[in-house]
């Protein structure tokens, strides 16, 4: 006789698939989004099938998009000379929400981080090197994460780029006093801010 619905088991299987969320964390998920009413669970799951369904990296800059090519790469006022490098799609979020950015944006799918195992070989910096090339950059603005893990790999960018492309600018955001943290946490004035301050790296 079976004592654990089999639907829990399965349940929890499939969240910890999701990469870095393990048994915790898919149990925290579950058991939280069971405590609401049905209605409500259900209509979250809807979303989600749907968001999951539709959302896939854009074919250029590969922040999440429900088209092939998104919306900020096509638009004719956004020009493909000024780059901004962040690490998820959220961060490129959080600067659009700003609404004065007038660049498009490179995801590198993560940061290097020799603890996690991810090194720069995981993240999309031979399609960065492509764009650069094929777009004339201009600038290239590095907006990974005010942390150690972001500084490491905005050092490690700034290296090559400054190696391959001698007449880029490249540039730091200014994040200030803020270290330790992550970009889409800084609110818009800090974030703002820091995008007006950037330093040359
Ligand atoms: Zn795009």
């Amino acid at each position: 006789m079976r004592f654990i619905p089999s639907e829990v088991e399965e349940a929890l299987k499939s969240l910890q698939k999701i990469p870095g969320y393990g048994e915790r964390g898919a149990q925290r998920f579950f058991y939280a989004l069971l405590k609401l009413p049905p209605r409500e669970r259900l209509s979250i799951v809807k979303v989600l099938a749907e968001a999951v369904k539709k959302l896939n990296p854009c074919k250029e800059c590969g922040i999440y998009t429900d088209k092939d090519i998104c919306d900020i790469c096509t638009c004719p006022g956004r020009s493909k000379k000024l780059l901004t490098v962040v690490e998820e799609s959220d961060d490129a979020y959080a600067i659009e929400r700003l609404g004065r950015y007038k660049g498009v944006y490179h995801i590198l799918g993560g940061r290097i981080s020799p603890l996690e195992g991810i090194s720069a070989e995981d993240l999309t910096i031979n399609k960065l090197l492509e764009r650069i090339e094929k777009y004339k950059t201009y600038e290239v603005i590095l907006a990974t994460n005010p942390n150690t893990e972001g500084e490491a790999t905005a050092s490690y960018l700034a290296h090559l780029l400054r190696r391959k492309f001698p007449d880029l600018k490249i540039t730091r955001l200014g994040f200030g006093a803020a270290f330790g943290t992550y970009l889409d946490l800084l609110d818009e004035f800090s974030l703002s801010t820091a995008l007006e301050n950037r330093k040359k790296f």
